[in-house]
C-alpha cells in the first residue's frame, strides 16, 4: 500500500467486537489507553467484557444484531472464531472488519484447514476425512492406533475429540462424535507444543512474538513459557506464519499452535485471533498482543513485540487460586476475568516475571504449590 494511502486511514475511534469473553475483554483493557472504546456483542448478560465497554446482548446468528453493531462503531473484529460467517458478512458490509470474513471460513473447519495449510506447504499431521463408521475403518487402516478423532466444527480446548488407543475404542468414540462431520489424526508424539503469534499490518508489515513453549492437561492450556527456543526453530515457524499471512492477505493478530517433533513442526491448528499463549506478552513483552492486534485494525503504528522480561503464563482453570498469597511473589501479574467458577472454565490467568531464568523458575515453583492440583508436575515438563 503506498504511503498516500497510509496516511488516508482513518484513526478509529470506536471498535466493535463480535464475542465478550476474557479475550473480548482484554482487548478493551489494552485499547482504552490508546484511547478506543468498545462495544461488544455477546449472547450472555454478565459477558466478562461489558467491565471494558458497553454491552449489545444478543446471539452470534443474529444478523441484525450485527448491523447495529455495524452502525455504532468504526471499525470491527472478534474474540470468538466460530461467530458464523454469514454474521462476519453483515458487519463487512458496511464497516472494515478484520481480520476479514475469509480467515475465519478457513479456520472454522479442521478439514478446510489442514487442506488449505497442506497446499501452501505447511505441514500437519497426516489426517483422514470421516463421515461414516466405513471412513473411520479406512483412516485407521491408513493412519494405524494411537489416532485422534476430532470433529471438524466448533472443537476447542480438546473438546470434540477422542484418543483411539486400540480397536476396543472405536465404538465408544464414534458413539461420542458420530453425529457430525469429522477428521481422524495420527496422534503425534511430540517433543513439545509450541505456539506462534504474529501481527499484520494494513500495509503488510509482520511481526512475531518470541516461540512460546505450552503444556497442556486434558486439552486445556495450562502454562505458555515464551523464548526458550533455538532461533532456527524460530525463524522456521516465522517463515510458515508469513505464508499463510500473505496468502490470506491477513490484518491484526493470528496465531499458529505447533506440534515439534524432533527439529519439524507441524501445525496443529490455527486460530485467527488473540490467543491464550499469549496472555504473557501483556506483562512481558513490549507490546502485548491486545494492542498490537487494536493497532493493526486501525491503521496505528504496530509495537515492538520482544521479550522484555522472562515471563512464564500460569492458567487459572475452573478456580483461582488464593489471591493474596499469590500476590506475596515478586513479580507476579494478576488478571481475574470476573467469571463464575465452573469446572474447565477458563477465569483468570497469572503471568510470573522475573530479571532470569533461574528466578523465574524458583517462583514457579513457589506459584505451583500455592496452586497445586497438577501444576507442580506440570511444571516439571516446562523445565525437563
Ligand atoms: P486441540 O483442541 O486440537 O488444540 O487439541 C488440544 C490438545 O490435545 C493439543 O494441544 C494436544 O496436547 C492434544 N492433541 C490434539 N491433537 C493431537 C494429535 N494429533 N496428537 C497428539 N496430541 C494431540
Amino acid at each position: 500500500m503506498s504511503s498516500q494511502a497510509e496516511q488516508a486511514l482513518p484513526v478509529a475511534e470506536k471498535v466493535g467486537i463480535l464475542g465478550g469473553g476474557q479475550l473480548g475483554l482484554m482487548l478493551g483493557l489494552a485499547g482504552i489507553p490508546l484511547g478506543l472504546r468498545f462495544v461488544f456483542l455477546d449472547p450472555a448478560a454478565d459477558a466478562c467484557a461489558r467491565a471494558a465497554g458497553e454491552l449489545l446482548q444478543a446471539g452470534f446468528s443474529d444478523v441484525d444484531a450485527a448491523r447495529t453493531l455495524a452502525s455504532r462503531v468504526d471499525v470491527a473484529t472478534f474474540d470468538f472464531e466460530n461467530v458464523p460467517e454469514s454474521t462476519a458478512r453483515a458487519v463487512q458490509e458496511s464497516r472494515p472488519f478484520y481480520p476479514a470474513a475469509n480467515a475465519l471460513g478457513a479456520s472454522q473447519d479442521r478439514a478446510v484447514e489442514s487442506a488449505l495449510l497442506t497446499s501452501l506447504g505447511i505441514n500437519v499431521p497426516r489426517y483422514h476425512e470421516v463421515s461414516s463408521r466405513t471412513d473411520l475403518l479406512a483412516g485407521l487402516e491408513q493412519l494405524g492406533y494411537p489416532a485422534v478423532l476430532k470433529t471438524r466444527r466448533m472443537g476447542y480446548d480438546g473438546k470434540g475429540q477422542a484418543i483411539l488407543r486400540d480397536p476396543e475404542d472405536r465404538e465408544i468414540a464414534w458413539q461420542k462424535l458420530g453425529d457430525t462431520n469429522l477428521v481422524l489424526e495420527e496422534f503425534i508424539a511430540f517433543d513439545a507444543e509450541c505456539s506462534l503469534i504474529a501481527v499484520r499490518a494494513l500495509n503488510g508489515e509482520i511481526r512475531t512474538w518470541p516461540l512460546t513453549r505450552n503444556v497442556h492437561s486434558n486439552g486445556i492450556l495450562q502454562l505458555s513459557l515464551p523464548g526458550v527456543f533455538d532461533e532456527s526453530v524460530q525463524l522456521k515457524a516465522a517463515s510458515l506464519m508469513r505464508t499463510l499471512l500473505e496468502y490470506l492477505d491477513y490484518t491484526g493478530v493470528l496465531t499458529m499452535e505447533f506440534f515439534l517433533l524432533g527439529n519439524e513442526l507441524l501445525v496443529n491448528e490455527i486460530a485467527p485471533r488473540v490467543h491464550n499463549s499469549g496472555h504473557w506478552t501483556i506483562d512481558g513483552a513490549t507490546c502485548s498482543q491486545f494492542e498490537n492486534h487494536l493497532r493493526a485494525i486501525t491503521g496505528l503504528p504496530l509495537g515492538e513485540t520482544g521479550m522484555i522480561i522472562p515471563s512464564l503464563m500460569f492458567n487459572w482453570i475452573g478456580e483461582l487460586p488464593d489471591r493474596k498469597r499469590v500476590l506475596e511473589i515478586p513479580g507476579v501479574h494478576w488478571h481475574d476475568y470476573g467469571k463464575s467458577p465452573r469446572p474447565g472454565r477458563k477465569i483468570g490467568h497469572a503471568t510470573l516475571t522475573a530479571e532470569s531464568r533461574e528466578v523465574l523458575q524458583e517462583r514457579a515453583n513457589q506459584l505451583a504449590q500455592i496452586a497445586g492440583g497438577e501444576f507442580p508436575a506440570l511444571l516439571g515438563q516446562l523445565f525437563d
